[in-house]
């Protein structure tokens, strides 16, 4: 029986484990291979932060993966032989008659080691939650920053959810008029992936709530040691904070920046309408990848990560005989979440040219039930 091996089991992984069963049945023996043992969705850590529903009742356990037939080995893969399709694991070496990576990005290391000064917080990692939850819960007046301190970085609407959770959070408290919120990004407007249009309302949002937004400030520093702490930027200017909550850019993972897969960024670079490497039967797809667009990047989200595992699969039982394969064709959404559960789908074709199609839809409560759903419906269908 042919033996594909997953390497990681976030957004990726599990939807092409779903595909390869639903095509191939029983006719493949497959193992999943992650250093964790719980999925959950990115946003819902921004659940959490705004107090909608706490992380664990949107997080499953990998092994329920067992109870299908999936070998399911938790353990530490640290090195991968692509041509031999060959990976050693902290469990032992798996061979492979298919491999797909999808192991994710991990945070820039010198942006977590920035995040340690005093008062700051890394805003993505879900280990930060308590701490962050803990400063919003006391503080009764000063300056909070939210600051993007590099590209990549992941879900490019979440930083301003975060922000408007902020100031939600703040307001329930009733020390909002005390406190300063303020975002600063690197570029030049709030959300370049989603255009002009896009960007301005999302300003708007963010002044209609009262946060100053910063743009074209690249943070230089984190200047905490004094009685003021603040972030230098590059340009000179300064901001002030008591609470600094830092958005670290994405990193390729080292295993695979120190294997052959890696392109000239240390990224791998699949065929973005395939997933496969220049390496027989071996794919990658999510934030572990660099897909181009026409003026830019594919966001690293889950949702382009599922989509991609999903077609990886069906590429990946072709080639072992089952089916005729498929395509990613660059369609796909991101969604932005605002205050009062209602959500907008950054929505297009990222792959069209001479520039991606992407349009931000009407923000409504029907697509924050979108949202629900589509996490509801990937629990039940990836680990029920
Ligand atoms: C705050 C926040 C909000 C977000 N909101 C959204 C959103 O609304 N919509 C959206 O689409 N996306 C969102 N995202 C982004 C989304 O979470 C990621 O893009 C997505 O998880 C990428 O999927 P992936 O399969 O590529 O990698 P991941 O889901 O990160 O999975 C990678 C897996 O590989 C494992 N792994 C990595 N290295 C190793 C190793 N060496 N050994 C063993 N295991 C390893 C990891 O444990 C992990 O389980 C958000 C992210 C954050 C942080």
């Amino acid at each position: 029986m042919a033996h594909v091996v997953v390497l990681g089991g976030g957004f990726g992984g599990l939807a092409a484990i779903h595909t390869l069963q639903a095509l191939a049945g029983d006719d493949l023996d497959i193992t999943l291979v992650d250093r964790g043992d719980r999925f959950f969705m990115g946003f819902a850590k921004l659940w959490d932060l705004g107090g909608i529903r706490p992380l664990d009742e949107g997080s499953a356990p990998l092994s329920r993966l067992s109870q299908r037939g999936v070998n399911v080995v938790r353990a530490d893969i640290t090195a991968i032989d692509a041509e031999a399709r060959s990976v050693e694991t902290s469990a032992g070496v798996l061979e492979a008659d298919a491999l797909l990576v999808a192991l994710g990005a991990p945070s820039n290391s010198a942006h977590v080691d920035l995040l340690r000064a005093p008062g700051a917080h890394d805003l993505y990692d879900a280990a930060s939650l308590r701490a962050i939850h803990g400063a919003l819960g006391s503080m009764e007046a000063g300056r909070v920053l939210v600051a993007l301190l590099g590209a990549p970085f992941k879900c490019p609407p979440a930083p301003f959810e975060a922000v408007l959770i902020v100031d939600e959070v703040l307001r329930r408290r009733g020390v909002r008029e005390r406190v300063h919120i303020a975002i600063s990004t690197f570029q030049p407007m709030t959300l370049p992936v989603a255009g002009k249009d896009a960007s301005e309302f999302v300003a708007r949002q963010l002044g209609d709530h009262g946060v100053e937004l910063l743009s074209g400030r690249k943070v230089a520093g984190v200047d905490a040691g004094g009685d003021t702490r603040f972030v230098r930027f590059e340009d000179g200017s300064t901001a002030e904070y008591d609470l600094l909550l830092g958005v670290p850019a994405a990193s390729p993972p080292a295993v695979v920046k120190d294997s052959a897969l890696a392109g000239a960024h240390g990224w791998i670079e699949p065929d973005r309408r395939t997933l496969r490497t220049s390496f027989d039967r071996v794919y990658a797809v999510g934030d572990c990848t660099q897909v181009p667009t026409a003026n830019a990047q594919l966001p690293k989200a889950g949702v382009f990560a599922a989509a991609q595992g999903e077609v990886a699969a069906a590429n990946i039982a072709a080639d072992l005989g089952v089916g005729s394969g498929a395509t990613f064709d660059g369609h796909g959404y991101c969604f932005l979440e605002l205050p009062g559960r209602r959500v907008a789908f950054v929505e297009g074709n990222f792959f069209a040219e001479p520039a991606p199609d992407v349009q931000l839809s009407e923000a409504d409560d029907s697509r924050f039930a979108r949202k629900q759903a589509y996490e509801r419906e990937r629990l039940a269908a990836w680990l029920a």
